[in-house]
């Protein structure tokens, strides 16, 4: 489904992004962990192409497409998302109106046609149950005084509705309580099918022990160091990254 070769990205001219080579397939779960300033939203955003980043080398496809060409909306209609790292404020819309247009202008892009006001309520009601969010929480306007607990359920809601192909969540490192790890996890195991795939993206590893990914990758000074299995999660918490730099470095 992805293929990122050789890829190289800068912002304002420094290099962050030094040579990742990296395959999902669909069905799989995939985790990126790596100490604070590794790379790991620089790639989220790389994918998601948000423009302040510029590819220097190498290639992206996803679904044999080269996306590097494409506009971050053209990306987003192909079916990649990129929940968390930006959570958004927009007063006054509220989230029902905002998503029934997205998943309009996905339909469209997919050759859909559009859902009227009825259809697209009971699609909602669906998904909803699906993700155990509360309806009351979708009249309120787009995340305007969500906790971050709601931020997380909405985001969900919004991944289980636009029905992403290739999901990635960036966690920003502070401000995940217990609860809407859960909440994050279980949208992710409930949205989870063959046809689809996830990048988690984690500086701890505890929201792993909700995900169980397929794959753990751990990025370090923007490439990726080292691939294992989720044991390699459990070996970074118990262990911190210092053994990896070690044997980066040649050291016994
Ligand atoms: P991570 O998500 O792994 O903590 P980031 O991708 O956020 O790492 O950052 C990687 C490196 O890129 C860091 O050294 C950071 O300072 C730098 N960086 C990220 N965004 C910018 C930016 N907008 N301007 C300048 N440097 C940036
Ligand atoms: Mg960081
Ligand atoms: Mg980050």
């Amino acid at each position: 489904m992805l293929s990122i070769k050789n890829l190289h990205a800068a912002i304002e001219g420094s290099p962050i992004l030094n040579g990742i080579n990296l395959e999902i397939k669909a069905g799989e779960v995939h985790a990126i962990m790596g100490p604070n300033g590794s790379g790991k939203s620089t790639l989220a955003s790389v994918l998601a192409g948000r423009e302040e980043y510029e590819v220097t080398e190498g290639s992206v496809t996803f679904k044999n497409k080269n996306i590097l060409e494409l506009s971050p909306e053209d990306r987003a209609r192909e079916g990649i998302f990129l929940a968390f790292q930006y959570p958004v404020e927009i007063p006054g819309v509220s989230s029902t109106n905002f998503l029934r247009t997205a998943v309009n202008q996905v339909r469209e892009y997919r050759g859909q046609s559009p859902l009227d006001a009825v259809k697209f309520l009971s699609l909602m009601k669906e998904k909803m149950k699906l993700v155990e969010i509360d309806q009351k929480l979708l009249s309120r306007a787009l995340n305007e005084g969500f906790s971050g607990g709601e931020k997380k359920k909405n985001e969900i809601f919004q991944m289980a509705m636009l029905e992403p192909t290739l999901s990635i969540l960036d966690e920003t490192d502070s401000g995940l309580d217990i609860d809407a790890l859960k909440v994050v996890a279980n949208g992710v195991n409930q949205l989870k099918t063959k046809d689809n795939a996830t990048i988690v993206v984690t500086h701890y590893q505890r929201l792993l022990d909700y995900i169980v990914p397929d794959f753990v990758h751990v990025l370090y000074k923007g490439k990726i160091v080292k691939s294992g299995t989720k044991d390699l999660a459990l070996e970074l918490e118990a262990k911190g990254y210092d053994w990896i730099k070690d044997e980066l470095s040649g050291a016994t």
